[in-house]
């Protein structure tokens, strides 16, 4: 059976992978910046990469893309803490929305959501969380900001709850907020945690802890705050639900925390408690059933990102691949499952902190970037297994924004047609054509707006094609999941759209979710998906 080496399922049980969501704005990037802080991978927050270039106008992250020939908006985080090794996938926000964005979930095992105190759930959480609610992976809430003016504390619970569909369990309990933030009462051990805003960009200094029956804790907390904590922790216990390590596991109850990720707030408690209930990395599902870390001794992997060089010059891409078991050797050679060949992983590279080096090796859990001549696509499955097995794909993800795209020169039809097709086999943009008709119309549809313009750019940089991007109204797609449907028979509204994807799956697009609606009750037995599978 399993000859597994010790040192690799050593190595392979204390990897923690978990992706960061939330909505832009909401902490994301300094609660990062602190987990770093403990593990001790910079010595001050305040230089993870990413922020500064996160901000810049299109035209300036293109010049960053082209000087540096890889991304830097899409990274991994890797640090050790309390014998962990915990990699952080990072999910761009802002105009960098893309769906690479919602495809790096598929590599995380589970999810820390981060959470405006004063805003509660956000459009661009509730895109991510979907994502995470149909892999069923463990969500952790932390709820930020507590040293500004925050929202009730039931209704910020009551929001995710509504908003989300997901059941809550506050692991600690605010006491005020903004300039009457006092700091957290942790619902297990019965001692308050003390505010303190001067620790910031350190690891220095202990939180005070004090228990609830403690007298002297009325020199921080007035008698008001007091009972009203009291009284909202009796109703929480009465009526909420109780913590069960289970339903956290299927992703079904989010345990949430309380802090101020700019003041270093409740920020260690987090780590420590959410290390501790997440889980070190699980078995993924193949074709020929599910691959456990802890009995698959050889090396496999998926990838879940390419990267297109932005050079001309070089026209070679990463390939980002979540590691699933065995261990990783730079120059191994390993297997393609979808090319069905060997090929030799070379250039590997990996985040550490702000800089991005080359790796020797790497274990199940990890994620690794390596040099791609152009063979991998968004999905493929690599190993050294003999079984060669492969991995179920990524599903593609509904575009939001939709444009009819059009070669201003007639003559360049056929680079045009080379160009939009590779583009969109790497996974930077969706193409779909008229269902009835032949190729004449081309419609692009991405996640984030900024892929517009990637592709606009490639296009004129490494085609030499010139295009005209006009938007559509459309903002939602729905794959249709019946095979047995005759498309020319099913009637919709009349702002309906009938496509075709790349591998001629019919699809639906439509101007609102009424048109949705009308459509489903207008054909009986219809369905309809928001993910391609
Ligand atoms: P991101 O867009 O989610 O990555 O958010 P950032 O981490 O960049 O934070 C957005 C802004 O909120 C920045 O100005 C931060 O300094 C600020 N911020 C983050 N956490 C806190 C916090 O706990 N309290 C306060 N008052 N501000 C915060």
């Amino acid at each position: 059976m399993s000859q597994i080496a010790d040192e690799i399922k050593n190595q392979i049980k204390k990897r923690r992978t978990f992706a960061i969501i939330s909505h832009p704005d909401a902490g994301k990037t300094t609660l990062t910046e602190k987990f770093l802080l403990y593990g001790g991978a910079i010595n001050l927050a305040g230089s993870v990469k990413g922020k500064a270039t996160a901000r810049h106008a299109v035209s300036d992250w293109m010049e960053i893309e082209k000087e540096r020939g890889i991304s830097v908006t899409s990274s991994v985080l890797q640090f050790n803490y309390g014998g962990y090794c915990i990699n952080i996938l990072d999910t761009p926000g802002h105009q960098d929305f893309s769906e690479d964005t919602y495809r790096t979930l598929m590599a995380a095992d589970s999810a820390v959501m981060v959470i405006d105190a004063s805003k509660g759930v956000e459009a661009q959480t509730r895109k991510l969380f979907k994502v995470c609610t149909m892999r069923h992976i463990p969500i952790f809430t932390f709820i930020n900001k507590m040293d500004r003016e925050a929202m009730d504390t039931f209704e910020l619970l009551d929001d995710i709850e509504n908003e989300l569909g997901i059941a809550t369990c506050p692991v600690n309990w605010p006491i005020g907020s903004g300039k009457e933030f006092r700091g957290v009462y942790d619902r297990n051990t019965k001692m308050v945690e003390l505010f303190s805003d001067t620790h910031k960009g350190t690891t220095q200094g202990e939180v005070m802890k004090i228990a609830i029956d403690d007298p002297k804790l009325k020199e921080w907390v007035t008698d008001t705050q007091l009972s009203q904590l009291k009284e909202e922790i009796e109703l929480q216990d009465g009526a909420g639900a109780e913590f069960s390590q289970e339903l956290v596991s299927k992703g079904e109850l989010s345990p949430v925390f309380f802090g101020s990720a700019l003041t270093n707030f409740g920020v260690e408690t987090f780590l420590l408690h959410f290390l501790g209930m997440t889980t070190s990395p699980l078995p993924r599902t193949s074709d020929q059933g599910a691959v456990d870390p802890m009995e698959e001794k050889d090396f496999s992997a998926f990838v879940f990102k390419i990267q297109a060089n932005m050079n001309k010059a070089h026209r070679d891409r990463i390939a980002f691949m979540r590691i699933c078991s065995g261990e990783f050797e730079a120059g191994m050679d390993v297997y393609h499952i979808q090319g069905g060949k060997k090929v030799r992983l070379s250039q590997p590279q990996q985040m550490m902190a702000s800089e991005r080096k080359m790796i020797d090796k790497a274990y199940g859990g990890d994620i690794i970037g390596v040099f791609d001549p152009g063979i991998f696509s968004i999905g493929d499955t690599l190993t050294t297994s003999a079984k060669r097995f492969a991995y179920e794909g990524i599903p593609t993800f509904a575009p939001e924004h939709f444009a009819r795209v059009r070669q201003v020169d007639t003559m360049k039809r056929k680079q045009f047609i080379k160009g939009i097709n590779q583009i969109a086999q790497e996974g930077a943009i969706q193409i779909f054509q008229e269902f009835n008709t032949g190729m004449e119309e081309i419609i692009v549809g991405v996640v984030g707006v900024l892929q517009f313009d990637v592709l606009k750019y490639r296009l004129e940089n490494e085609y030499n094609v010139d295009i005209r991007l006009d938007n559509l109204p459309y903002e939602y797609i729905r794959w249709i999941e019946n095979t047995d449907i005759d498309l020319d028979k099913l009637t919709g509204t009349s702002d309906m759209k009938k496509v075709k994807d790349l591998k001629g799956r019919p699809l639906l697009l439509f101007v609102n979710d009424w048109s949705i609606r009308m459509t489903t009750e207008r054909n009986e037995g219809l369905k309809l998906s928001e993910f391609g599978r």
